[in-house]
């Protein structure tokens, strides 16, 4: 089988409600859409979305690199090769960053391979290390009175697992964590994700000893993504995990941390680690230094979702998860892939990856008529 030709379709996908955390503040989700055609006529489909406070990457620098380097680079090639690929990218074409536009090309290869093979991503990749994904609801900056009622809701729909953005002013924090643990019932899990707005250790650790009064189950990313010092130090004065998403971006860096002694869990995303190739990697470090994996996203689509949640599905040391649903309050209004499924069992929200070929997502063409975009200037 032979790559014939790469499109990429640049959308903003709308949202309920803008997303606020430490970091940025989302009112549509960008989105490259990526197709990978071959001479045997099976399609891959993959997402990128990029998101610049974490990699640099933006809506039109992803297309521009898959257009002018990326997939010249593997059209004529056959696409079951993307270690040779990720090497050809890497040692001949000496790119650097981009890691989103990598990764959205990267998950068309992949899908790609699961259809002509006819087994789901997770086949791929592992096999089945569980059963289906307990949803996960994030929650960002809002006040903490529409915390509690948004929480209400969606624990009587049966959502037991609540990521809490803070990152904010430390007593900020305390009132909106205070609020969802109210709404949530003691028997809640919730995390909290500080999207290094605490920036230095001595800020966090005040935070952190706040949070922990209200039973949190980790805090991710206290402190500024490149000081790993910061990192082990907060990890040492405090009794809750600590896991690095923002400082964790590909092999390299999860080694760095590994060698700081700077975290207790990883959060893998493919738009940091430039694909799925990458990510097992970062998790077989993470696997061999005793520190556990939560596969996280970066609020795609259902394309996007459903590969991160074929890896959790697949890895045993990703014992945590980021399954958040794409249609959920204050998500995506008109998701682009259809194929993800919530059950409701025991009173509990799970989801339900898909066993079809490939990701298990089939394109909504008029969501992405509706949602393209042409560039601005
Ligand atoms: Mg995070």
């Amino acid at each position: 089988m032979k790559i014939t030709a790469v499109h990429v379709d640049t959308l903003e996908l709308a949202m309920e409600e803008p997303f606020v955390i430490a970091s940025s503040a989302l009112s549509t989700g960008p989105c490259d859409l990526v197709r990978v055609e071959t001479d045997e006529g099976v399609v891959g489909i993959g997402e990128a979305c990029p998101a610049y406070e974490f990699t640099g990457d933006t809506l039109w620098s992803v297309q521009d690199v898959i257009a002018e380097y990326l997939a010249p680079a593997v059209v004529g090639r056959d696409p079951f090769d993307i270690e040779a690929i990720h090497r050809c990218w890497e040692r001949e074409l000496f790119m650097v960053g981009n890691p989103a536009a990598r990764a959205g090309l990267e998950m068309a290869l992949w899908d790609l391979k699961g259809k002509a093979l006819g087994r789901p991503l997770y086949d791929l990749v592992g096999g089945r290390s569980r059963t289906a994904l307990q949803e996960v609801v994030a929650l960002g900056w809002d006040e903490p009175a529409v915390l509690a009622t948004k929480v209400g809701g969606m624990r009587a729909e049966g959502v037991r697992i609540f990521k809490v953005k803070v990152g904010d002013a430390p007593e900020r924090d305390e009132q909106r964590v205070a609020a969802v643990r109210e709404a949530a019932g003691p028997e809640a899990l919730i995390t909290v994700d500080a999207n290094q707005g605490w920036w230095d250790a001595k800020t966090a650790i005040r935070a952190i000893r706040l949070l922990e009064q209200h039973g949190i189950e980790f805090v991710e990313q206290p402190v500024r993504m490149d000081d790993l010092g910061a990192a082990r130090f907060v990890r040492g004065h405090v009794d809750v995990a600590i896991a690095l998403d923002e400082s964790v971006r590909g092999p390299r860096e999860a080694l760095a941390c590994v060698k700081t002694g700077a975290c207790d869990m990883f959060v893998v995303k493919l738009m940091k680690t430039g694909g799925i190739l990458n990510a097992l990697k970062v998790n077989a470090i993470a696997e061999a230094a005793g520190i556990t994996v939560m596969m996280g996203n970066m609020g795609e689509s259902s394309i996007g979702l459903s590969a991160h949640f074929h890896l959790n599905l697949a890895l045993a040391n990703a014992v945590h998860c980021d399954a958040d649903l794409p249609g959920r309050p204050g998500g995506l209004m008109h998701d682009i892939g259809r194929g993800l499924r919530q059950e409701v069992g025991d009173g509990i929200s799970w989801i339900d990856v898909p066993d079809a070929p490939g990701l298990g997502i089939e394109i909504v063409e008029e969501h992405v008529e509706r949602q393209r975009v042409a560039r601005r200037w």
